[in-house]
């Protein structure tokens, strides 16, 4: 079928979808995980970008340039091969390497640089790593990103989420304990590292290391102490000083405190998921040529212009400004070409 219009405006999405434009766009001086999570949709696969580059002269600028996650687990009843979910992971929980080390010196604690703990991951020599939390900083602590993992946003229940906020996610934590592999659950740190090495086939952890990670992190509650000599411990607190955060993040206390158990490790991946680059445009949204010049009638906004020119976000992004940059640039669009 062939269709002709005076105007038209690309909405492709992104490039993450597909793992080879992902890995052929990865930047050269950035490590690169063996093997990733995809958290975009297959159909997000640059297959328009290239058509439009190949046949109608458009520039691809600043592909390298992603906004992916440091903590993916695989989806339970995957959609597509590969498909992963993208951890909110807990800021309490410790971040620690395949042998069960806490990864440092600078601990890795979500919510501050994700594009920094994506590098840090990806460094790690293998291409997973470990969450080691309790129930107790789960309930308060841990979500998915995601519509399909957030019905009370989704389905606007107003008060269960508030009831869920206050009172914890019993229902995400029972949920993910029962489908997913990778949420590990277990009465003593021993047991936990049992199950830790069961799913990966492996004797990474060993018993004792894992318990000397949890022991150096509660040895700072010890009388005489103190908490806050610890990076993680000072971003806790400091996240603790804003209202919603503190909602949401746990009084740092001892892992090992009595009543807060059972133990929980999460094995996390590596997720793609956002395009921070695409096709180059002009403040009009108008898709730009080799020579800087619009080609005639044809737009393009969205992810697919990497949330407006083609790298408007340069490096990094702040959570949830996505959809923003899809409205301004379809705005642009629309203005231009009713000339209003
Ligand atoms: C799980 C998840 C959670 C997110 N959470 C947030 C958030 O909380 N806040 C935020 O701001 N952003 C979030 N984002 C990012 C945001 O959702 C996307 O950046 C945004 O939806 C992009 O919109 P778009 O219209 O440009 O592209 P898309 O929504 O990707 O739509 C592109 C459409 O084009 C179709 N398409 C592609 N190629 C072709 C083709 N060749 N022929 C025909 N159709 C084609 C695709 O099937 C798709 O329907 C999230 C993204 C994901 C994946």
């Amino acid at each position: 079928m062939r269709l002709a219009a005076p105007v038209v405006v690309l909405a492709m999405g992104g490039i993450n979808g597909s793992h080879e434009e992902a890995r052929r766009n990865w930047p050269s001086d950035r490590p690169l995980p063996k093997t990733m999570l995809n958290g975009a949709h297959p159909f997000a696969d640059g297959r328009m970008h290239h058509w439009t580059a190949d046949h109608l002269g458009a520039q691809i600028t600043h592909a390298g340039e992603m906004w992916n996650y440091a903590a993916g687990i695989p989806h339970p009843f995957p959609h597509f091969p590969g498909h992963g979910l993208s951890l909110i992971p807990c800021k309490s929980a410790l971040w620690l390497n395949h042998r069960g080390e806490r990864i440092g010196p600078e601990p890795l604690v979500t919510g501050f640089d994700t594009h920094w703990l994506c590098q840090q991951v990806a460094a790690q020599d293998k291409p997973w790593t470990w969450q080691l939390l309790n129930r107790r900083i789960a309930l308060k602590e841990f979500a998915i990103s995601g519509a399909e993992h957030n019905p009370r946003i989704r389905d606007r229940q107003f008060l269960r989420f508030v009831k869920e906020t206050l009172l914890g996610n019993h229902r995400l934590v029972d949920q993910m304990a029962r489908q997913s592999p990778h949420f590990i659950v277990a009465d003593t740190l021993a047991e936990l590292a049992q199950k830790m090495n069961a799913l990966t086939a492996s004797l990474d952890i060993r018993p004792e290391v894992l318990q000397a990670t949890a022991n150096a992190f509660d040895a700072l509650f010890a009388p005489g102490n103190r908490p806050e000599g610890d990076a993680q411990v000072r971003r806790i607190l400091q996240a603790r000083e804003w209202r919603p955060d503190s909602l949401r993040t746990c009084k740092p206390a001892p892992l090992q405190q009595p009543g807060a158990g059972p133990f929980i490790a999460i094995q996390t991946q590596l997720i793609t998921r956002k395009s921070l680059g695409g096709l180059q445009t002009d403040l009009q949204s108008r898709v730009l040529d080799g020579r800087g010049q619009p080609v005639d009638g044809l737009y393009c906004v969205g992810e697919a212009a990497g949330f407006g020119g083609g790298g408007t976000s340069g490096k990094r992004s702040l959570e949830g400004t996505f959809l923003p940059g899809c409205i301004l640039t379809a705005k642009a669009a629309a203005r231009h070409i009713t000339g209003r």
